[in-house]
């Protein structure tokens, strides 16, 4: 019986597993104030807080405007067959970049402003080098390399029966990394497109990183909050943003260690608005020709 038991569990988590995301236990509380100290003004509370609405772009047309073309890196899962990080829920970030990534491609699509491409596909290993030959040969006129971070020193928890892994609330909010490695005219685009995406998730209540563990290897950028540019030695900088012909950035989209975020990015309404602010922001950035008449 227990056997029995014991199998039928295991048949359960197996296909909780494959079952689309459900939603993930409460985060744990991590904020206890003193008991005997007065109540500090509330502030008001921002996202990622539970219940806090995103505010989307204002829509704009698409007639009279050529469709651009969008080249979508679901982060890691390259020639090293890696994961990237680790969640607060165990989930992986090479998971939820696919996931995410599919997700913004079809709705960039249903636009009608954009064509879109996925650098990697579900069960396939892509080397970055490839990724990058393969969005300069389609002409693509922007790369996103979609990512989520994993930051702060973290605490150990089990967030569900059998699986542990570190939540860290220290350091939420999104980062939007580009390189100013390249000849003028490349650069100026990935500035333009790099500045537009960080501003516009900023406009729509997205929280900007401090990452303050980033200083040795990324400067902030002063163009808007949770921009950086890449100051790594040369051997070690990000490689689809400096050999990269086509104007790229690298989207962490955010701390994926923070419980309140990670939960809030398995929601419809965080889609719908992300990829509403990719969308404003491409169309903002690539204003001028397309790749492919330039
Ligand atoms: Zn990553």
């Amino acid at each position: 019986m227990a056997r029995f038991l014991l199998l039928a569990i295991l048949a359960l988590a197996a296909c909780a597993e494959r079952s689309p995301p459900a939603p993930w236990p409460e985060p744990p509380l991590l904020h206890s104030a003193p008991l005997a100290a007065p109540a500090p003004p509330a502030a008001p509370a921002r996202w990622p807080a539970p219940g806090v609405l995103l505010q989307p772009p204002r829509l704009v047309t698409t007639s009279g405007y050529a469709a651009r073309r969008v080249y979508l890196d679901p982060g890691h899962r390259d020639a090293d067959g890696r994961d990237g990080g680790t969640g607060a829920y165990c989930q992986l970030e090479a998971d939820f970049a696919l996931e995410l990534a599919q997700d913004l491609g079809r709705r960039l699509e249903q636009t009608g402003a954009f064509i879109v491409r996925l650098a990697r596909e579900p069960g396939e290993i892509v080397a970055y080098a490839e990724r990058v030959a393969r969005a300069e040969a389609w002409g693509a006129d922007a790369y996103l390399g979609l990512h989520s971070d994993v930051r702060g020193p973290g605490r150990p928890w089990s967030p569900r029966p059998g699986k542990e892994c570190s939540y860290d609330e220290s350091s939420p909010g999104f980062s939007i990394i580009w390189s100013d490695v390249a000849p003028a005219g490349l650069r100026a685009r990935r500035q333009i497109l790099a500045r537009a995406v960080a501003r516009a998730l900023g406009a729509a209540g997205f929280l900007p990183c401090a990452c303050r563990e980033y200083v040795r290897e990324y400067r902030a950028d002063e163009d808007a909050l949770g921009l950086f540019v890449d100051r790594r030695p040369s051997p070690r900088r990000i490689q689809v943003l400096e050999r990269n012909g086509v104007p790229a950035i690298l989207v962490e989209t955010h701390n994926a260690r923070d419980p309140h975020e990670a939960q809030r990015w398995q929601e419809e309404h965080t889609r719908e608005v992300f990829a509403a602010v990719i969308a404003a922001a491409l169309r903002e950035a690539l204003a001028g020709p397309s790749a492919e008449t330039r």
